[in-house]
């Protein structure tokens, strides 16, 4: 290896560095965020990304408009339009401002009903109106226990894909979350084990898009924080982070992105 090498193990593949803000983000504080990172110049070649709540998603797209930061949704209903009280559309979002859509994180799956099925549905939606999926993968801990993560991880992903051509299936992004490793109760993953369950996912995804290295971004989420997103940025099958509370501050948000930045940047050490 040279001595130039950077731990980047990807080059050429974008890093994505992205926040959902769950259900938290009152209009003051949601303008008061998007202010500050509208005013970060330079991502270093992060791909920035935020996903607020519905209720002030056009405001704070309206702040990033022209910024490098894209705007998401948190989650879209499948149809158009209809009787579908309390959704929102992909339309609607797009309306808003929004780029992309989180489908079928964890919280969503155990206290809203969402499958494999509907988040399936709710790509092909999102697809179809110009909006780039982010799809939340990941297993339980009674499903590691069992020794079934990596079926589960694999059943997910071609679900997910299920009916989708090789190029709409490189147009979908996921996010490995480990249910365990989420949230307040959620323990860090070891980046061993983010790293074997991710080259598991990754040869999926080259199934799905029917060739090696053209297949969808993956990223990891859960308990990412500043002191161990280094670890799970430099890992060969991780194209970026999907972080939660350590990033429900501008601040918190902007330095991470750095950190991931300047980790994909630094030199590797020779083997
Ligand atoms: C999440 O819920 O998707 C998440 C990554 O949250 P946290 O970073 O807070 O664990």
């Amino acid at each position: 290896m040279s001595a130039s090498a950077t731990s980047n193990p990807k080059p050429g593949r974008p890093f994505w560095v992205g926040t959902s803000w769950k259900m938290n983000g009152l209009p003051d504080d949601a303008r008061r965020y998007a202010e500050r990172i509208a005013a970060v110049d330079d991502w270093h070649g992060i791909r920035p990304f935020v996903m607020p709540p519905f209720t002030v998603l056009a405001d704070v797209a309206r702040l990033l408009h022209g910024s490098a930061v894209q705007v998401g949704g948190q989650n879209m209903h499948w149809d158009e339009s209809g009787s579908w009280t309390g959704e929102i559309s992909a339309p609607m979002l797009r309306q808003c401002g929004a780029t992309m859509v989180e489908l079928g994180h964890s919280e969503r799956r155990r206290h809203f009903g969402e499958t494999d099925e509907t988040v399936n549905w709710k790509i092909h939606a999102a697809l179809r109106h110009g909006l780039t999926p982010l799809v939340c993968i990941g297993e339980t801990q009674a499903e590691r226990d069992g020794n079934v993560a990596d079926l589960i991880l694999a059943r997910q992903v071609r679900l997910a894909l299920h009916g989708l051509t090789a190029a709409q299936a490189g147009r979908v992004m996921f996010a490995y979350e480990p249910v365990w490793a989420i949230g307040e109760a959620g323990r860090p993953a070891p980046p061993e084990l983010v790293a074997q369950a991710a080259a598991g996912i990754r040869q999926e995804l080259d199934r799905a898009a029917g060739a090696p290295g053209v297949s969808p971004p993956l990223l990891y989420g859960g308990s990412v924080n500043l002191e161990n997103a280094a670890p799970y940025a430099a890992l060969a099958d991780i194209d970026g982070l999907f972080v939660g509370r350590a990033a429900w501050t501008a601040e918190g948000y902007a330095t991470l992105a750095r950190t991931a930045s300047r980790t994909l940047a630094a030199p590797r050490p020779e083997p």
